[in-house]
C-alpha cells in the first residue's frame, strides 16, 4: 500500500484550454513547497533536482518564458525575478497568487512530482493492479501523468490538499495559519 501513498490525488475539473496560456514559473532550490502547492494549482513549475546556478535558472527562464521565484535577492534583482519574502510556504503561496492574480480553475491537474499536465484514463482496466484494489472498486474516475505513469483519483489526500489551498487563498494578511 506505501507505494500508493503518493498518487492519492486528483482532479475534479478539467478546464485544460487555460493551461497552455498560463504564467509560468522557475522555482530556485529553496522553493520546493512552494513549487509543489502551485503545481497543485495547475501552474507550470519548473524545479530543479538539485541546486542549479543563477546562470542556469536565468536560462530556462528566459528559454521557456518563466517568471523566477527565489529567496535570493541578488538573483532576483539581476534577474527581473521575483524575491520570495517568508519561510512558510503558505506565505509564499500567497505573495505568488496575489501578485500574478492566480486561481485555482485549473487545480489537481498537474503531476506535482515532475510538472506534466495528467490526463484522463478512458479505460479503466488500465489501473487495475496499479492502485489499492478498494480504490479501484469504489472509483470511476483516474487520471495518469504521461510522464512518470503515476496514477490519480480523487481521494482524502486531494482534499487535504484542496482545503489547504483554500485556506490560503483565503487568508489575509497576517492572518491565521491552518495545519
Ligand atoms: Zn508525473
Amino acid at each position: 500500500m506505501n507505494d500508493f501513498s503518493l498518487h492519492f490525488f486528483v482532479i475534479k475539473h478539467k478546464s485544460k484550454s487555460t493551461i497552455m496560456g498560463s504564467v509560468k514559473f522557475v522555482a530556485d532550490h529553496m522553493l520546493g513547497k512552494l513549487a509543489k502547492y502551485l503545481r497543485f494549482m495547475g501552474y507550470d513549475v519548473f524545479y530543479p533536482d538539485g541546486k542549479m546556478s543563477d546562470e542556469d535558472i536565468i536560462s530556462i527562464a528566459k528559454k521557456e518564458g518563466r517568471i523566477i521565484l527565489t529567496r535570493d535577492k541578488e538573483l532576483a534583482k539581476i534577474s527581473g525575478g521575483v524575491y520570495i519574502e517568508g519561510d512558510d510556504f503558505r506565505v509564499q503561496l500567497r505573495q505568488v497568487v496575489k501578485q500574478f492574480n492566480l486561481d485555482m480553475s485549473n487545480a489537481l491537474t498537474r503531476c506535482s512530482i515532475c510538472n506534466a499536465v495528467l490526463e484522463e484514463v478512458k479505460d479503466k482496466s488500465i489501473v487495475k493492479g496499479r492502485v489499492p484494489d478498494y480504490v479501484y472498486s469504489t472509483h470511476s474516475e483516474f487520471y495518469i501523468c504521461p510522464k512518470c505513469g503515476r496514477i490519480y483519483w480523487w481521494g482524502t489526500h486531494t482534499e487535504k490538499i484542496e482545503n489547504t489551498l483554500r485556506n490560503v487563498l483565503e487568508m489575509e494578511n497576517g492572518g491565521k495559519h491552518e495545519n
